[in-house]
Order: structure tokens, then sequence, then C-alpha cells
């Protein structure tokens, strides 16, 4: 899974490994690479990372005014900076290699890619990006203006990538399941009070899967995150979770405490 989480995690982690540091050579594999070649990629030689930033599940990395990578990780990717031949990990589709040690964007499947932009603003619209909960500041007002005139499901709202960018099926469960609204009612049978608990529940699942570096090992116990299986026994309630299909997507979810 790399939602907003998991993307802020592989943000801080570029943060605290790569940047400042001479690019002395890159390699990727073509198909993690879209829109660009190869050698579009290796212009970037003796250049730096200067300045990152997230949108949505996406990571930009600034070069330069005209050169900014945009870093998307699918369900599987992530990144993996190592000094040493012998620590390279497995499965590594783009390389960044500097003086005193190697970036690697890992993706054991194929999706996520690496491209490269000029513009940030362009792109977001582009690829048609709702607000982002973080940098945007989604304000309760909006919150609840998104939702009036929206259909379908809660849980595909929530992962609907044009109205909020960020959310996915891991995180778009946990914010019903803390919410204690069942993912697959309709958005306009929502009350004042429903949308009030979910605007809340959002920032502060966000917010405490980042403190967890996004891992479900380190988030709290009340969590779905970590207990996601079906028949296991709720980690508030006596319930059982239960997996049922919502908008396209396997929704896990309290049967007890989530009707
Ligand atoms: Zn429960």
């Amino acid at each position: 899974m790399s939602e907003l989480p998991d993307v802020q995690v592989f943000r801080r982690y570029l943060e605290s490994t790569s940047m400042h540091k001479k690019i002395k050579a890159i390699e990727a594999e073509p198909d993690i690479l879209r829109h660009i070649t190869r050698p579009d990629l290796e212009r970037l030689t003796g250049m730096e990372f200067r300045f990152s930033s997230r949108y949505g599940k996406h990571l930009f990395v600034d070069l330069d005014d005209d050169h900014i990578l945009v870093f998307h990780f699918g369900m599987t990717g992530y990144f993996s900076y190592y000094e040493t031949e012998d620590k390279r990990p497995d499965h590594v589709k783009a390389e960044f290699h500097f003086n005193d040690g190697h970036l690697a964007y890992v993706n054991i499947r194929k999706l996520g890619f690496v491209q490269l932009i000029k513009d940030k603003k362009r792109y977001i619209q582009a690829q048609d990006l709702g607000i982002d909960p973080l940098e945007d500041q989604l304000d309760k007002e909006t919150f609840f203006s998104l939702f009036k005139n929206k259909q379908g499901s809660l849980k595909g709202a929530l992962m609907d990538q044009s109205m909020i960018a960020g959310l996915g099926n891991v995180y778009s469960d946990e914010i019903c399941f803390q919410a204690g609204i069942y993912p697959g009612i309709k958005v306009n049978q929502l009350t004042d009070e429903n949308l009030d608990t979910l605007y809340e529940k959002m920032f502060s699942v966000i917010n405490q899967a980042i403190d967890a570096k996004a891992h479900p090992d380190n988030m709290p116990k009340s969590f779905l995150t970590a207990n996601r299986q079906e028949d296991k026994s709720c980690p508030v309630c006596d319930g059982k979770i239960v997996k049922k299909k919502i908008s396209g997507r396997s929704a896990y979810f309290c049967s007890k405490h989530q009707k």
C-alpha cells in the first residue's frame, strides 16, 4: 500500500538519506519509466535533489526549476538507501548513485512509475487530483462540501483521487472503522454528525499512521490496519472483521460497531 501516510514516510526517508548529494549515475528499467526514456533520466547526472514535496500519493523531487522527478509507488514500491553492494535490495527498478551511497527505488510489481516533469501544478491538474488533506489544509467546510452532491458509497468517495487525493483501500477502511461507520453506506445517507466524525478521524488516522512510519505493527492496537483479516476479532469491540467488495475494492470492517 502506498497511500498518503506511506508516501510521506518515503519522503522523509529520501530527505534523511539523499538530499544535496551529487548524482553520479542513474539507472532504471524501462518498464518503470513513464513518458521518459533512459537518456532523459541520464541527463540528470551531475544534478542533486534539492527539494521534495508530496501531493496525494505522488512524491516530487525538484532537481532544478525545469526538472522535477515524480515517484509513484503503486502497491509495493519503496526506497532503500544502501552504501555497500552486499546491502543492495532485490527488485530495484531505478537507482541513483551518489559518491557515498545509492538510493534504490524498489518495486516488486510493475504498478508505480518514475516520471520527469517541469511544472508540478500543471501535473496535479492534468492528473485530476483533488484536495490533499495535509498540503491544502483541508478545512471542515470544504470537506462537507465535497460530500454534497456526491453519489455512491462512502468508501468509494474517500478513495476518489479527484475528490480527496491520497487515500486508498487501507486508510479509507481505517477512517470508516475509527468513525464507526459502515464503508458501504451511500454518501447521501451520511448525517452532518457522521461527516463531522469522518473529518476528525481522517486527520487522526493520517497523522497516527505517519507517526507509526506507516507500518501496521507500530500503529495503535485499536487500529484495523494491523487486523485486516476475515473473521479476526475486532480490536475495539467483540465483533468480527468482515471482508466485502465495496466500490470494486475489498473492504474490511467490523460487523458490530460499523453497522
Ligand atoms: Zn468492532
